[in-house]
């Protein structure tokens, strides 16, 4: 499948400007597919995709040109990270960063280092320590691939998730969880996932969608990915995620939920639960915003805002209280019979 990115309201195909490629990709199978894949493209060799000298020294105003290029390298670090949500663990896997571009994006940790798209060839490697790890567990582990990227973007570019969930499928234990921005869903509709794979679609209100979340899905394309999901027979998820508390926040995500309810399927409805998220916001993004995007909505209100360390911002807790209310409420009166994970 081609990548189609929305820029300035137009869909149009991804074709990355430049790769930056570590020698070593050569010998690993998707990277000699990737090289040939792009074997018109500018290269540039690189020692290591964590450290390319020359992004470093880009100016804020040239982030959306620097997601333009691709970076290809091998995963080094391996870590499971614990966690108690959905998943048991977060697990680095095929990719880091993005060639989308919202505003409040959590991977955004250090601009020069974040902003674009790593693919990491070594999948095998990876999946391999995943199976181990299920395998050798009493408990049934769940664990969420998709942490550092959004991979079914990364799909349309790789075919790592189809790769994935073809090699995962038949192993004794275990079960993967990603998030998504994208309707680009049709490749994994065929496949036979056994019942292993929880996909959680994130959604916001439409206006939010095309005011920050740029180059992603519309709304009316998630929901359709969400209903195809389900037909599919995947343990599928919704991710309120992130809540932005602009001024009219309540009747944008009152529509949001009266839409879910008119246009999820009836088996979606019966079968989809709930996370809720609201944003945090660092002074990296503060500075990318407004020199990356102009004409942009502002998404940081600080009269809403409270730090937490290192230069990150929460929203206050009377105002996450407020939010949780609504948001129970809302659920209860739409979805009555829906699980709700979490509202963080
Ligand atoms: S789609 Fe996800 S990973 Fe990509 S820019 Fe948006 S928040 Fe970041």
């Amino acid at each position: 499948m081609l990548v189609k990115i929305k820029m300035g309201g137009k869909e149009m195909i991804f074709k990355p400007t430049a790769i930056y490629f570590e020698k070593d990709i050569e010998n690993y199978e998707l990277g000699k597919k990737l090289l040939e894949k792009y074997k018109d493209v500018p290269k540039i060799e690189i020692e290591n995709h964590n450290n390319i000298e020359e992004m470093r020294s880009k100016e804020n105003s040239e982030f959306l040109k620097m997601k333009k290029n691709l970076i290809i390298g091998t995963r080094k670090t391996h870590k499971f990270v614990e966690n108690h949500k959905v998943s048991d663990y977060l697990v680095p896997y095929t990719s880091s960063g993005c060639i989308a571009s919202c505003m409040y994006c959590y991977l955004v940790c250090h601009y020069n280092k974040c902003a674009y798209m790593r693919l990491f060839v070594n999948r095998e490697e990876m999946l391999e320590k995943i199976i181990k790890t299920a395998n050798k567990s009493d408990k049934e582990l769940t664990f969420e691939i998709g942490s550092n990227s959004d991979l079914v973007l990364e799909n349309t570019i790789t075919n790592n998730l189809v790769w994935t969930i073809e090699n995962f499928k038949d192993t004794e234990k275990g079960k993967l969880t990603f998030p998504t921005k994208f309707a680009y869903v049709d490749d994994l509709l065929p496949l036979d996932h056994k019942h292993k794979v929880i996909i959680r679609m994130s959604v916001n209100p439409e206006y939010i969608i095309n005011h920050v979340e740029f180059g992603t899905s519309r709304l009316k394309e998630r929901v359709e990915a969400i209903n195809k999901l389900v037909e599919a027979d995947y343990e599928v998820g919704i991710l309120i995620a992130p809540v932005i508390f602009l001024e009219n926040w309540r009747e944008l995500y009152h529509e949001l939920i009266v839409y879910l309810q008119q246009n999820l399927s009836q088996k979606a409805k019966e079968k989809i639960f709930f996370e809720v998220i609201f944003m945090t916001y660092s002074y990296v993004h503060d500075a990318i915003n407004k020199e990356a995007f102009q004409n942009s909505i502002e998404i940081f209100n600080k009269s809403k805002m409270t730090g937490r360390g290192k230069g990150k911002y929460m929203y206050q807790t009377d105002i996450r209280k407020e939010g949780e209310v609504f948001f129970r409420k809302e659920l209860n009166q739409y979805f009555r019979d829906n699980k709700i994970w979490y509202i963080v």
